[in-house]
């Protein structure tokens, strides 16, 4: 990894007590988990050539080693909310064990944490309830398209329908809200996001298009080969769905979001345009690899190995004392579009998405 070019700008680090405030004053309440850099499906998008490059056994943080590091983050440095993803966090056999551990703890102001999940899905249908009674209260579930053959092309996979019944139970399970993430496909949009839309719509799902960013996927990324905002909002309007005028109250969430009527169907469809109109100035997200490394941003060129440390006996203090070093040199953006910009050294598989 090369050094951070912005680490050695001249201000003083803080050394106190305190949140995990960087030097342009955001400060992260947001915690991303990566559990696994594993994954039973391989999105072209998000997978690398050769997936089978996983990180070592003896280099994942076991599960104390993940608790203790959770509970520094909520009890010491000021995080409210936990998201737990990967790879495929279900493929982590102690998810729910993770999850009760996480909602036993209080946060700074006394109150239970939020614990979301962000998924693919699959195997869902037999976990959403005992997932929902250890703690989890939110989920966001990977899918991009309704078409089962356009399915397989975007995730190797032929497993549209278990993702289907995921999402079903996690609704049946109290999941509130249960979002979809989807990644808009350049060949397929036109009739994948209206059919996705009409599909969350009627089962109350709320619709999120992500932009794709340059995070590793087999695919190569061309900044002009974006599906853009406009495209997507003409392919559902085109198709009869009636968008309002966007929100303007866009605050911390990444996501532009408009109100949509559609044959009696009501809900609401967001994007959330990381490159093309990036939210770096609202960030408020950390992030622990399964290796455990703090990113501060998803295209970070440096990380902060928190695990050498653990491993070594360090206190809680002085890991939480690294943490706040670490988040102080967060870049103040990813910078996608600026001379010079690298891709991260790892796959969004690999970072936590
Ligand atoms: N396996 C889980 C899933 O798919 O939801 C969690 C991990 S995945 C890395 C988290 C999110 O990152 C997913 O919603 C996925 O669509 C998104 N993602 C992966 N690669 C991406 C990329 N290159 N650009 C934008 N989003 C990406
Ligand atoms: Fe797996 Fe999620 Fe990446 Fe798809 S996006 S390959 S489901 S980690």
């Amino acid at each position: 990894m090369t050094a951070d070019p912005v680490s050695a700008a001249p201000q003083a680090q803080p050394i106190t007590e305190g949140p995990l405030v960087d030097r342009y004053g955001r400060v992260a309440r947001d915690l991303r988990v990566s559990l696994t850099d594993r994954c039973n499906l391989r999105c072209t998008y998000c997978m690398p050539d050769d997936p089978d490059a996983w990180l070592p056994d003896e280099t994942l943080l076991t599960d104390e080693e993940l608790a203790r590091l959770i509970a520094i983050s909520i009890t010491h440095l000021g995080i409210t909310n936990v998201r737990f993803t990967g790879g495929e966090p279900l493929l982590r056999r102690s998810l729910e064990q993770l999850i009760g551990a996480t909602a036993q703890l209080r946060t700074q102001t006394g109150e239970t944490p939020g614990i979301s999940m962000t998924t693919n899905a699959l195997g869902l249908a037999h976990r959403a309830q005992k997932l929902a009674d250890a703690g989890l209260q939110r989920i966001n579930v990977s899918l991009d398209t309704m078409n089962p053959d356009h399915f397989e092309q975007i995730t190797k996979r032929r497993r549209l329908p278990a993702v289907i019944a995921g999402l079903a139970a996690a609704k049946a399970a109290g999941l509130t809200p249960v979002k979809v993430n989807a990644v808009p496909q350049t060949a397929h949009f036109v009739t994948d996001a209206p059919e996705l839309l009409r599909f969350c719509l009627s089962n109350g799902y709320r619709l999120r298009f992500i932009e794709h960013m340059p995070l590793g996927g087999s695919v190569s990324w061309e900044r002009n080969a974006i599906v853009t905002r406009k495209q997507l909002l003409e392919a559902m309007t085109s198709a009869g769905a009636r968008l309002s005028a966007p929100e303007d109250a866009r605050g911390a969430s990444p996501a532009e979001l408009w109100q949509v009527e559609w044959d009696g169907l009501h809900g609401d469809v967001g994007i959330i345009a990381s490159v093309t109109a990036p939210f770096c100035a609202a960030c408020d997200r950390t992030r622990l690899t399964s290796d455990g490394q703090i990113r501060t941003c998803l295209f970070d060129q440096v990380e902060t190995d928190l695990r050498t440390p653990l491993r070594a006996g360090a206190s809680d203090e002085e890991l939480a004392e690294l943490w706040k070093r670490a988040t102080w040199r967060k870049p103040r953006a990813h910078g996608i579009d600026h001379e010079g910009f690298a891709r991260p050294s790892r796959p969004m598989s690999a970072i936590g998405g």
